[in-house]
């Protein structure tokens, strides 16, 4: 018996040897194909936890599973160090946030060490330090250049706790700041925005990507695509030239049941279209409407408001007069910001017309309508009516004849709209890449010289919130000279959104080092697109996609030849506690650092990988990890305990081959499936016929010998640690991990086959190969389904269905 398998001090020993071998160093000039394994990099806010363990350890066994199959592996780790929550926790303990966000590193580097995964340290990238943030603000410029960048006035989610503005995607659930769930409200401010809008047709194309299809819908449901028209409607008013106001719909052939008109409240025409006597109701609406949330606005069911302007649009198809009002729920910032209401086919649009006694006017009759009042807004297909000439029309052919007609008579057109907004990027907070722009007074503004980059964060600035930028105050920040004009100019205080960090961090990492570039052409090409991605589905609308659009804006600029950035895509599922989501306010967050001491990281990374299918997540359950730990102990033994070969047995050994290879194609297809559990029950199941074949002595030393070197190579992705020190043990040169990748014979592999006679009352009528371990069920259901065997059946319900274990199986049907 040997010693118990000390797997503390042997990660140890094995973590300061790969250090100081440099063996994860991953060089650019290698020849063997390359492999980008790209997980995403945690945030900083602190520790890490055992959720970003189950993100990255598997994805660390996929990366090294590529390297033993000979490939040249980048498998990158670094920190998304700027943002709100490091400056938040940083204020909470009156620090600042740069401290802050560097001892977490230095914990958090420590820890991902623990991992025992094969980052090459050397490519770390930090988002927050200058020599990065650097060439953040240089693509900011580049965009600028480009006409993708660009400021504007506009109404922009506010959250008072985090006191800055965020981005549509960090808007969620009810309405609610993505960081702190404060409710968001709306504020008109000047603001950064990177057009993201000009891609949103590409960005539904995924046809150069293998990405799981939940995170392809939750993003082409937040681009948002629908089909309309565009439709001018004309202001009813003595001037000759006549305001027109266009609105978009996707249902043009509801127009003859338009019966009112709506404009958003903050909609730019509408102090012009007030009429004098409605001028104080119409004031006091749009102040009180500045209070109210998006989310409130918009919701279903709620208590429809608003107020008429006293004034009238006319229908350019039906010619018909029709009253304006401004109402909540129609929004600014979708659409033109003015709807046409057709309160008998759009429910908020019912909702509104029953509250202020508007008319109902039905233009699609649904199946078997006879002309009645409809109890709630028809919205689906029908028939044409009341709409003059278009009577009777199926409404989708309607719908093209309305667009027809609007295009010929210079009305309307054929028109696409999008969900999606541009991406605002600018944040009126400290701890972000500043903005690299000046504003001069007689040259407006001015991008900062490439040579004068980085614009650096001062690091003496108050950095507390106060609602405007807290770089506003800093007076050696802001005064400065124009580049142009060389007059005196104040610097933009604002600083970048940090997913604009982490757009490009994938770049990085192929030349972290370079000092005259964001990186690297030829290596970024050596390396570029990346070849799997794994992390969270909850980035799907949110770094997912502007990764995505950074990556076709700098195509777009000549730095890069392809436009998606992430060529497979995989999400790990979600890790919780008691059935619950791990949250710090929950207190029951599982901090992995004291299973690593007490069991070992391989007990840690094979735990998370058997507690279900990596894509759908588990339950941590103490007494799990424990058994992983147990069967880890168990191959201890089963490789370093002598063997004595008593009495070979030729069929035992013919089965342990079988099983060898059978194991050996299962932990390859299931590795290359990010099907880590079924893969780790297949080496468990191999362990226990290990051991029995052990007991008995069944087979020749030599063989067993084989066996288990086998053994230990198909472990080394998921328990790179034991798998080294058994290895060295058996006397194998180092590294394990630059061993090449089991190969699998097909033949040796596959399950023996039997021939299984298919009989009908007792007739033989049909002969099917199957694998000798078919079981009863399986056998009886492949008989029945047979064609053959069908045509004797002639659909009559067997009476009985025999089987003879490995033989026959015959049908009886008594009634024949
Ligand atoms: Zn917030
Ligand atoms: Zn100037």
């Amino acid at each position: 018996m040997v010693a118990r398998y000390d797997a503390t001090a042997t990660e140890r020993k094995w973590q300061e040897r790969w250090a100081a071998d440099r063996l994860h160093e991953v060089h650019d000039d290698d020849t063997r194909p390359k492999f980008y394994a790209l997980t995403m990099f945690p945030y900083t806010s602190g520790d890490l936890h055992v959720g970003h363990w189950y993100a990255m350890a598997p994805s660390d066994v996929y990366a090294r599973f590529k390297r033993m199959q000979g490939y040249n592996v980048l498998h990158p780790m670094g920190f998304d160090a700027f943002g709100l929550p490091a400056e938040n926790a940083a204020i909470s303990r009156g620090i600042h946030p740069y401290e802050w966000t560097m001892r977490n590193i230095d914990n958090m580097r420590r820890q991902l060490k623990s991992i025992g995964a094969v980052y090459d340290w050397s490519r770390e990238v930090i988002t927050c330090l200058p020599e990065y943030y650097r060439w953040t603000q240089w693509f900011f410029l580049k965009l600028y250049e480009a006409g993708l960048a660009y400021r504007a006035k506009a109404p922009v989610n506010w959250c008072s706790k985090c006191q800055t503005v965020l981005a549509n995607e960090q808007v969620v659930g009810d309405g609610l700041c993505e960081r702190c769930d404060t409710p968001v409200t709306k504020k008109e401010l000047e603001q950064w925005f990177f057009r993201i809008t000009r891609y949103a047709e590409e960005l539904l194309d995924y046809s150069g990507v293998n990405w799981p299809d939940h995170i392809k819908t939750m993003q082409t449901n937040w681009v948002g695509r629908s089909k309309g028209a565009e439709i001018s409607f004309k202001v009813e008013q003595e001037d000759p030239d006549q305001t027109e106001i266009r609105v978009f719909s996707t249902r043009p052939d509801t127009i003859f049941g338009v019966t009112f008109f709506v404009l958003a409240p903050e909609h730019p025409l509408v102090s012009t279209l007030t009429a004098p006597d409605r001028k104080a109701e119409v004031d006091e609406y749009i102040a009180w409407c500045r209070r109210q949330t998006e989310i409130d606005r918009v919701a279903l069911g709620r208590e429809k408001t608003g107020v008429s302007l006293g004034s009238h649009v006319v229908n350019p198809v039906s010619g018909k007069r029709v009253p304006i009002w401004i109402a909540d729920y129609v929004l600014p910032s979708y659409g033109t910001g003015a709807i046409m209401g057709v309160p008998a086919h759009d429910e908020r649009d019912l909702e509104f017309a029953r509250k202020f006694n508007l008319p109902v006017r039905v233009v699609i009759a649904p199946e078997e309508w006879s002309g009645q009042e409809l109890s709630q807004a028809y919205p689906g297909p029908g028939t044409m009516v009341n709409s003059g000439t278009f009577d009777g029309l199926p409404n989708q052919e309607g719908s093209e004849a309305i667009c027809a007609l609007l295009e010929e008579k210079g009305r309307g057109r054929r028109a696409v709209t999008y969900h999606l907004r541009d991406w605002l990027v600018s944040r009126q907070r400290y701890w972000g890449t500043p903005i690299p722009v000046v504003h001069c007074s007689r040259c407006g503004i001015v991008p900062v010289a490439e040579e004068d980059l980085p614009v650096l964060l001062p690091p003496d600035a108050e950095f507390r919130p106060t609602g405007e930028s807290p770089l506003k105050y800093c007076q050696s920040f802001v005064d400065c000279t124009c580049p142009k004009c060389l007059g005196p100019a104040q610097r933009e205080t604002d600083t970048m959104d940090s997913f604009v960090c982490s757009s490009w961090y994938f770049l990085r990492y192929t030349s972290p080092h370079s000092k005259d570039a964001a990186f690297d052409t030829a290596r970024m090409k050596s390396w570029l697109p990346v070849d799997m991605y794994t992390g969270g589905a909850e980035h799907a609308v949110m770094h997912l996609l502007y990764a995505r659009f950074f990556t076709k804006a700098l195509r777009d600029v000549g730095l890069l030849e392809f436009g998606e950035p992430f060529t497979r895509l995989v999400n790990q599922g979600i890790i919780v506690y008691q059935s619950d989501k791990m949250s710090k306010s929950r207190g029951n967050v599982v901090a992995p650092d004291k299973y690593v001491a007490e069991l070992g990281a391989d007990a840690v990374r094979g735990y998370l990988m058997f507690i279900g299918p990596w894509e759908m997540g588990g339950d941590w359950n103490d007494r799990g990890i424990v058994g992983i730990s147990r069967w880890l102990n168990r191959v201890w033994n089963l490789v370093n305990d002598d063997y004595a070969s008593l009495a070979v047995d030729p069929e035992a050994e013919k089965e342990l081959l079988h099983l060898l290879h059978k194991t050996i194609k299962k932990v390859t297809v299931d590795l290359e499936g990010f099907r880590f559990n079924t893969m780790l029950a297949s080496l468990m199941e191999f362990t226990n016929h290990l051991s029995r074949v052990r007991d008995g002595g069944v087979v020749s030393g030599s063989l067993w010998r084989e066996v288990v070197r086998h053994l230990s190579l198909l472990m080394a992705p998921s328990a790179p640690h034991l798998a080294e020190e058994l290895w060295s043990r058996a006397g194998y040169p180092y590294s394990i991990h630059n061993q090449a990748w089991p190969a699998y014979d097909e033949q040796l592999a596959r399950e023996e086959e039997i021939t299984l006679a298919i009989q009908v009352n007792g007739k033989l009528r049909d002969k099917v190969l199957v694998p000798a371990s078919i079981s009863e069920a399986e056998a009886k259901g492949l008989a029945m389904s047979r064609e053959k065997v069908k045509t004797y059946i002639e659909g009559k319900v067997p009476d009985r269905v025999i089987y003879v274990p490995k033989r026959i199986v015959n049908i009886v049907i008594d009634s024949m």
